[in-house]
């Protein structure tokens, strides 16, 4: 967006990386103000599900268990087998569109506010170092300075939290693996019992504690691939983090425009083309001081480093926390509200108010359809799934001058919680009679399978040609749980 050399220096390298190649160590001033608070009780909001879930139950399993192991998914009552393969694949191409279109449009809305890494370290593992180290400044103090017994305490006081915290937080995720029951037993019985399982946390929780003590925001920027894809996902008129640089440039500092009613032509010159034409759209003096007084607050509380004022930067996880520092700026100076704000790069360069463009509802039109065909293949899954085919390799079996038979295959597979003791498979679209072979169809018990054969016993005369269409129906009792298309082969009439 600047057009002069020395400021575009920030695009050559990350924010959190200096002159030499090295970490950077980021000190966010707490942030504060209203999207901090929706924040906060947002993030309160997801804890509470993501932490409390493993422990409710949903038609008799756990609301969300991931069963690896025994390859069974629980999700909100429904069980998911490996059979369930189709939906899942459905359910990832739709969950990658959902994203690419909601990214089009909202930007990076999900990294500042819904992603666990972003409330884990901002509203988590952040609020506790400001509660033991005090804000950046205390924090910056504290790190510079000597080796003193308080240093020596706070520091070791907030890693031994962190560490805590780790273990704790593993062994509640871990509950969506192993089950919520399974870990209580685990936590309660000897070590070597489930050493295997011991092992793998102890490496995850020290993984969790070394990414949210040492590695950081380096997440975000360095190692998500949902963040490195947000330069080929954004476009003009996504909605992001944004500075209005037109009204925002030419930027100065309370005493630069004590000392200069307008800013220096050398500091008008310096103003993009982008920022012209947004100041001519929408009638402001490109001569005069803009309402940004160069005050850093945005920068100072930015948990990646990065000055917004740039532009959008990669880094930015649109956590919106600059916003709140600006607009508390704003609301001192008695200027409006919004010099950053949630808007498009376009909506800054027409200066027209509109959050959503007719693309942006094109897309949400999209995104409807794309979760409303999911949502009907989802409703579509039965508890049983059958599976009823003509035995491979044979034709129709003469059975006496009138009748004929063929034999066919069936497979049961039962997905829910419950046993089913009466199944039967009727025939519809022609007359005939079903034989199953060596008795009836055995008790289906929960997440289990049966299979078996049966004849079909059809006249002759109901036949329409070699081949005739049917439909099997099972049931249980008089529950209808599945229905499949066939067709039964008869000789040449
Ligand atoms: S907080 Fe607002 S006024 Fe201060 S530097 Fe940032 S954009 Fe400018
Ligand atoms: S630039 Fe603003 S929204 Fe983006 S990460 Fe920094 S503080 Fe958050």
């Amino acid at each position: 967006m600047e057009n002069d050399k020395n400021q575009e220096s920030f695009r050559d390298r990350i924010s959190t990386v200096d002159d030499a190649g090295k970490r950077r160590w980021i000190y966010p001033k707490k942030p504060k103000g209203k999207l901090h608070n929706y924040r906060v009780l947002v993030a309160i909001l997801l804890l509470i599900v993501l932490f409390g879930l493993p422990f409710t139950e949903m038609n008799g399993n756990q609301t969300l268990l991931l069963d690896i192991i025994d390859r069974k998914f629980y999700i909100f009552g429904l069980v998911f087998t490996p059979q369930d393969t189709h939906i899942f694949a459905l359910a990832t191409v739709a969950f990658l569109v959902f994203i690419i279109l909601f990214t089009f449009v909202f930007g990076r809305m999900f990294c500042g506010w819904v992603c666990p890494q972003t409330i884990f370290m901002e509203m988590v593992f952040r609020k506790i170092e400001y509660m033991i180290e005090g804000d950046a400044r205390s924090q910056i103090k504290l790190n510079n300075g000597p080796w003193t017994i308080t240093k020596i305490f706070k520091k070791g006081l907030k890693h031994f939290v962190f560490a805590v915290l780790s273990i704790v937080i593993i062994n509640l995720l871990m509950s969506y693996i192993v089950g919520s029951k399974r870990m209580i037993e685990m936590i309660s019985s000897p070590i070597n019992e489930h050493f295997g399982i011991f092992l793998a946390m102890a490496i995850l929780s020290a993984i969790f504690y070394f990414v949210f003590a040492f590695f950081r925001e380096q997440v975000c920027t360095n190692v998500c691939p949902y963040g490195r894809m947000q330069g080929v996902l954004l476009v003009d008129d996504s909605i992001i983090v944004q500075y209005d640089f037109a009204r925002g440039e030419n930027r100065g500092s309370m005493k630069d425009r004590k000392n200069n009613e307008n800013p220096s032509p050398s500091l008008v010159e310096r103003l993009s083309e982008d920022m012209v034409r947004a100041k001519q759209n929408r009638g402001i003096d490109v001569n005069k001081w803009g309402d940004c007084i160069d005050c850093n607050q945005c920068v100072e509380v930015c948990p990646t480093g990065i000055d917004i004022r740039n532009g959008t930067q990669l880094e930015c996880v649109n956590c919106t926390a600059c916003i709140d520092a600006c607009n508390d700026v704003m609301k001192k100076m008695e200027k409006p509200l919004g010099l950053i704000r949630l808007d498009s790069f376009n909506g800054v360069i027409t200066g027209k108010d509109k959050l959503i463009t007719k693309r942006g509802y094109a897309y949400i039109a999209v995104l409807v359809v794309i979760l409303t065909a999911f949502g009907i293949v989802f409703a579509a899954r039965t508890n049983v799934d059958a599976i009823i085919l003509r035995t491979p390799g044979m034709t129709f079996i003469p059975v006496n001058e009138n009748e004929v038979s063929n034999l066919y295959n069936y497979k049961f597979i039962n997905r829910a919680n419950q046993d089913y003791s009466n199944l039967e498979i009727k025939l519809v679209g022609l007359d005939g009679e079903i034989e199953y072979i060596g008795g009836k169809i055995p008790v289906l018990k929960s997440l289990q399978r049966v299979s078996g054969s049966f004849f079909v016993k059809v006249s002759k005369t109901d036949l329409k040609g070699q081949s005739t269409p049917l439909r099997f129906e099972v049931y249980n009792n008089d529950e209808k749980l599945e229905s499949k298309k066939s067709n039964f082969l008869g000789p040449i009439k």
